[in-house]
């Protein structure tokens, strides 16, 4: 017999298109509708602050599946199309300019959009944020012709977006807030590193330091004007300031929602047939024994099949190590784990962390972030395919188990070896 019924999918990202995919290939055979805002069929945002905008990548890289692949698996989707309200009782969303469309099975993935700052200014062109490719098309095109840009923000992405400047040719300045770049992602013993890595590639680090107006000729933007007095000149700005969670649709329909769409650990919102994952979840994760939001990647890439699987009725446990990685000049990484400032007692290093601002091209090292033993975090720089591991010493140390530190880092003892000795290697979720 037919499968009648439908679910519908809100956000044509790559969480919904991963969950799209996971849907059919579980066998789902019911209507499947991934609705989306932007125009551009489901893409990934990584490389529209690193290859993409390097020059050096192609724009279809990006896309998460071909063209045709939504038709020939019978997946309607509906691109430059707004939901705009949500009627849990009746099952139905609303899309902007088109009939209410019910669902059975409802998956948010509506992920996140830029902060904005609220200066004069922010018209001029020139003035620009990074969330889309449509945007990454505009920035790649002011870059190739820029030859100072001022990058507000020093977070990932505004790192990432000096590191493409300064490729491009163009003098760039980062004006932060904080005393440092990523300290209340890193702390203070490996935000110095980024900070050292940022100065020996000929950026501009202005930090404690807030923008208060942008300035201009002729609709053009000529200069950034700082809380502190000083006037930057620019033909760019970046304003990279951090992101928020999409829960207005969420919010609405009277879902549970605080920092992100509230889910439990299979997924589920607080209405029985309403589900979320991405950028916009505040997750209940077994593992860390708390609830995270997490603004990455892997994330989308993981959680979007997951709650597809919890769709269909499978048994979800989404427990995976939160992991993210950057590029950035020479400096590749990779971090898995959760540690914050003031959740963790020691910073362990382990390899070659580079003599500060002369010595870059040798960092090659992994840092762990520790408490009373345990590894709660995990980043390797410049070292690679020890992921497994460090994820497995992260998932022991959230398990209460501790390791030698002396051994933690001593890079002449395998990370095999410690991990053997904490448990056993486990990776993935178990959804
Ligand atoms: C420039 C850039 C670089 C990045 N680099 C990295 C990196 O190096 N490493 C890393 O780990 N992570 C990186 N990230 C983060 C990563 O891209 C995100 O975590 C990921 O995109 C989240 O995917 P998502 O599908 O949950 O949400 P999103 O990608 O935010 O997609 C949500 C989609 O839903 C749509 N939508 C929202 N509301 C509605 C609505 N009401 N109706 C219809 N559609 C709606 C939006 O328009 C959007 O298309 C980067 C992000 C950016 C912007």
């Amino acid at each position: 017999m037919a499968d009648e019924r439908t679910f519908v999918i809100v956000g044509a990202s790559l969480a919904g298109a991963k969950a799209a995919e996971v849907l059919r290939a579980e066998g789902f055979t019911g209507r499947i509708v991934l609705v989306g805002e932007e125009t551009e069929r489901p893409y990934e945002r990584p490389p529209l602050s690193k290859g993409y905008l390097l020059g050096k990548d192609a724009r279809d890289k990006a896309f998460v599946h071909d063209a045709t692949w939504y038709a020939e698996h019978d997946i309607e989707l509906v691109l430059g199309v707004r939901a705009t309200a949500l009627d849990p009782a009746a099952h139905t969303v609303t899309l902007d300019g088109v009939e209410p469309l019910r669902y059975d099975k409802l998956l948010l993935a509506t992920g996140s959009r830029v902060r904005t700052l609220d200066v004069p200014g922010t018209d001029l062109s020139g003035v620009r944020y990074l969330r889309t490719i449509t945007e990454a098309d505009a920035l790649l095109d002011h870059l190739r012709r820029a030859r100072r840009v001022v990058v507000i923000g020093a977070g990932w992405i505004g790192l990432e977006t000096a590191a493409a400047a300064r490729t491009h040719g163009a003098e760039a300045t980062v004006v932060e807030i904080d005393s440092l770049p990523l300290r209340r992602v890193l702390g203070d013993e490996v935000a110095q590193i980024f900070a050292d890595l940022h100065r020996a590639n000929g950026v501009d680090l202005r930090f404690d330091s807030g923008v208060s107006e942008f300035r201009g000729s002729g609709g053009h933007l000529t200069s950034v004007l700082l809380t502190d007095g000083s006037e930057l000149a620019a033909d760019v700005a970046i304003v990279a300031i951090g992101i928020r969670p999409n829960t207005e649709l969420a919010e609405t329909a009277g879902l549970a929602v605080d920092n992100g769409i509230l889910v439990d650990a299979g997924l589920r919102t607080s209405d029985p047939d309403i589900y979320a994952c991405g950028d916009v979840v505040n997750a209940d994760n077994p593992l860390l024994g708390r609830r995270v939001r997490v603004e990455h990647w892997a994330n989308a890439l993981h959680s979007g099949p997951a709650a597809a699987r919890a769709m269909l009725g499978q048994d979800v446990v989404y427990d995976r190590v939160p992991y993210f990685y950057t590029d950035q000049f020479d400096l590749g990484m990779e971090y898995s784990g959760w540690a914050e400032p003031g959740g963790y007692d020691r910073v362990v290093f382990r390899g070659d962390v580079g003599k500060r601002e002369c010595d870059v091209g040798k960092r090659e090292f992994v840092a762990f972030w520790t408490a009373k033993g345990r590894v709660l975090a995990g980043m390797n720089v410049n070292v690679w395919d020890v992921t497994d591991e460090i994820q497995a010493l992260v998932r022991a140390g959230y398990a209460g188990k501790a390791v030698d530190l002396a051994k933690l880092a001593d890079p002449q003892v395998p990370l095999g070896d410690l991990v053997a000795g904490v448990s056993r290697p486990v990776s993935g979720d178990s959804s």
